[in-house]
């Protein structure tokens, strides 16, 4: 039955989303295998005006009822704020930007934008105010300019392109023999990890959405490309309330604040500077990433030298 059911819940999702006309490739994909049952309310109006300050209040949620996943998370983010969280994994921390989005609906506390509680508005207008950029980006099976344009249909040329050159991913392109008219996905051009999300960034850059959500890639890039997508990143987020779940911690140095998570809880807030000068868990996971990073560095200027 439980096999059954997931995937026809899966579809009726999609046939919903569809329907309603806003059918978001992130959403969908994010949302995989997730059977949640969430509806507008009678009489559930639009966001109005966003500027994007989002506020958390005591928010708790469980997947399954025998097991709290998050257990009083309260914080501010001030309109075109940069907040991180950080912390290990299964903390938690994919599970703060899926109730942003509205994926689920918490089971305590509330979630504000501009004092709206998300339960309230239309998940139409939550998500045209919310721009993913996921850790895995799928992409349609159709030319790049497609997959960029996906993230405002009625977009000129002028602006996918420079979307694309925002991204960094416009030199890229132009090396393919076909262009932006080139055929990706599953039957065309595979696409690396890396590409793939600067295709991603490029679609959120034509979005241009007040609220941003970046859950950084686990997998290792190499430091070129990932430098590459943080120059991107940094594009898109400016002028923008972020949302960045990191999984490395050199990319949250510049953030407003970071939180950090454990099992459900915050347990550490403050810039970097202050996290490090309290030398709790937050130093020690810096530390830790310092140590690898230099292995790596070593093992490569030894491999180099060969
Ligand atoms: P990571 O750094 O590994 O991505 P995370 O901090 O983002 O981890 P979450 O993805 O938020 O962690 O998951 C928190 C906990 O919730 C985990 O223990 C996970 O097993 C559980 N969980 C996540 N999604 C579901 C789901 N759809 N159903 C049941 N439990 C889930």
């Amino acid at each position: 039955l439980m096999q059954i059911s997931i995937p026809l819940n899966f579809i009726g999702f999609l046939y919903r989303e569809i329907r309603q006309g806003l059918a978001d490739i992130e959403a969908m994909f994010t949302l995989l295998g997730v059977p949640a049952e969430i509806t507008d309310r009678p009489g559930a109006q639009p966001l109005k005006a966003v500027e994007g300050a989002i506020r958390f209040e005591d928010v708790r949620f469980h997947y399954d009822a025998e097991r709290e996943i998050l257990k009083g998370i309260s914080f501010d983010v001030p309109a075109g704020h940069t907040i991180a969280i950080v912390g290990p994994s299964g903390a938690g921390k994919s599970t703060i930007s899926r109730l942003l989005f509205r994926f689920y609906d918490v089971s305590g506390g509330r979630i504000l934008i501009d004092g709206q509680d998300v339960r309230d508005v239309t998940q139409e207008s939550l998500r045209h105010a919310i721009g993913m950029v996921p850790q895995d980006t799928v992409l349609f099976n159709d030319t790049i300019a497609y997959n960029i344009r996906y993230g405002r249909p009625d977009a000129t040329e002028e602006e996918v392109r420079a979307a694309a050159s925002m991204a960094q991913i416009d030199r890229f392109i132009e090396t393919l023999p076909q262009g932006f008219a080139t055929e990706v996905g599953e039957r065309g051009l595979k696409l690396s990890g890396g590409e793939k999300q600067r295709v991603a960034i490029a679609r959120t850059i034509l979005k241009a959405p007040p609220i941003l959500i970046l859950d950084e890639a686990t997998s290792a890039l190499d430091t070129h490309t990932e430098r590459e997508i943080q120059a991107a990143l940094d594009q898109v987020s400016r002028n923008r309330t972020t949302l960045v779940i990191a999984h490395r911690l050199s990319t949250v140095v510049n953030a407003d604040l970071i939180l950090v998570l454990e099992a459900g809880r915050i347990v550490e807030r403050g810039t970097h500077g202050d996290l490090l000068a309290s030398k709790g868990l937050y130093a020690s996971m810096w530390d830790r990433q310092r140590e690898a990073d230099e292995a790596e560095e070593r093992l490569r200027a030894a491999k180099a030298a060969d």
